[in-house]
């Protein structure tokens, strides 16, 4: 998955415009700027990349999941319906606006079971927002279908399914809002920095203004631009940018040696008797960052992980042990050990969860490796690393 592996000449001539130039603001200076607007130019690529009316790049992908919420008026008092397996930003996001996340059983997707998502409306709930983990997607369809049902806004997490796509749309195109990241390891990296995508051009202004201070972003004078409301800074530079809009360019390229190095893997894999795969939803296809797979039991896994690990196969995760991506072990978060007081509101919204059972969501992360693909293997590489896994994996089971 890192674009990282493969910086080269594209990526230094951008940012060279922008050293060169001095203006590594996103907004103003136009002056100075000799025609430089890598922002602009970048989010221009996206919209194209992603078939979306609009783009907003911020700082992080966990700022590109702040502002989507925030832009979909989500706050205090709200609960946001979120998966038991995702990343720690989904509910760092949802927390910094005062709002409660509810977290809800994964199935064999490794997302967002849709009727663990049903159950747990509420009156209170106003989005579910699903996490295409490791390269592939939830039950679009179902999500929609109860986001239409319940009048819920359908937040569409894809920092690390980039390129993947759901009955031809480009993953985060789907629901109301799209989130991705551009930080070190995904995909297309820029070092730090996000994107937030949609159709609505009401929650686009609101991400525009939002992630710039609130500034209303009308006529030429920055000094005298008012706030509509209250903002925050989640703005990208003009550097991290200058990277993304080399890398963008490249991501189809990234896709196809996903793709084709994941396929090997997968093919091996196949033969082993008591090995199977994560679910892709029916009209899906993964963007290949990772060949998610299931052996028979916790035990198998673990063993295979940790012999995986001692071999020097590296990249290959069990998340059931894992402490950034999986409920089990998010101890800060069940005993909300923040820096500053939450809300009481906010401490009664979160106490279920030092009394709920992820069962079936250990079921599904208690089996599962899920290995990275990277882009810079060479042919020799993946078939070497495709027998090693093979032999590995057969022993254990
Ligand atoms: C990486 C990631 C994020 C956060 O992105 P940052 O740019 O690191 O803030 C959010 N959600 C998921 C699923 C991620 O993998």
């Amino acid at each position: 998955m890192p674009g990282f592996e493969l910086f080269g000449s594209a990526e230094r001539k951008e940012v060279n415009d922008v050293l060169e130039s001095g203006v590594l603001m996103r907004y103003g200076f136009d002056g100075m700027r000799n025609g430089h607007w890598k922002a602009k130019e970048l989010e221009t690529e996206l919209q194209s990349a992603f078939k979306t009316q609009h783009v907003q790049l911020v700082s992080s992908g966990t700022a590109a999941v702040s502002v989507a919420l925030a832009a979909a008026g989500i706050g205090a008092g709200d609960e946001v319906i979120m998966p038991s397996f995702t990343f720690v930003a989904s509910f760092e996001a949802i927390m910094m606006l005062g709002a409660v996340p509810v977290l809800v059983d994964i199935d064999d997707t490794l997302t967002l079971d849709p009727k663990a998502v049903e159950n747990a409306v509420t009156p209170q709930t106003k989005a579910i927002m699903v996490v295409h983990m490791c390269g592939s997607m939830g039950d679009m369809d179902a999500l929609l279908r109860i986001s239409d049902t319940h009048d819920l806004v359908l937040i569409e997490d894809a920092c690390q399914a980039i390129g993947g796509t759901y009955n031809g749309k480009p993953l985060g195109s789907i629901g109301n809002l799209g989130c991705f990241s551009f930080d070190f390891v995904k995909t297309i990296t820029c070092g730090e920095g996000g994107a937030v995508i949609t159709n609505n051009s009401n929650y686009y202004r609101s991400a525009d203004q939002y992630s710039d201070h609130g500034h209303d972003h009308e006529g030429s004078d920055r000094g005298a631009e008012t706030h509509p409301f209250l903002g925050y800074n989640f703005r990208i530079s003009e550097l991290h940018a200058a990277v993304g809009l080399a890398q963008v360019r490249r991501l189809p390229d990234f896709l196809s040696i996903q793709k084709k190095n994941y396929t090997v893997l997968r093919n091996a894999l196949s033969k082993i008797p008591g090995v199977t795969f994560r679910t892709v939803p029916n009209g899906g296809e993964e963007s290949y960052a990772f060949l998610n797979f299931f052996l028979p039991d916790l035990e198998s896994a673990r063993h295979a992980s940790k012999n995986l690990k001692d071999a020097g196969v590296d990249g290959c995760f069990h998340y059931f042990d894992n402490n950034w991506h999986y409920v089990r072990k998010w101890n800060h978060l069940k005993n909300m050990q923040s820096l500053y007081p939450l809300s009481a509101a906010l401490k009664d919204g979160l106490s279920y969860l030092q009394t709920t059972s992820f069962e079936q969501s250990d079921h599904f992360i208690g089996r599962n490796i899920s290995c990275l693909i990277k882009l810079s293997w060479t042919e020799e590489e993946v078939a070497q690393r495709a027998e090693k896994m093979v032999n590995i994996i057969k022993s254990c089971i």
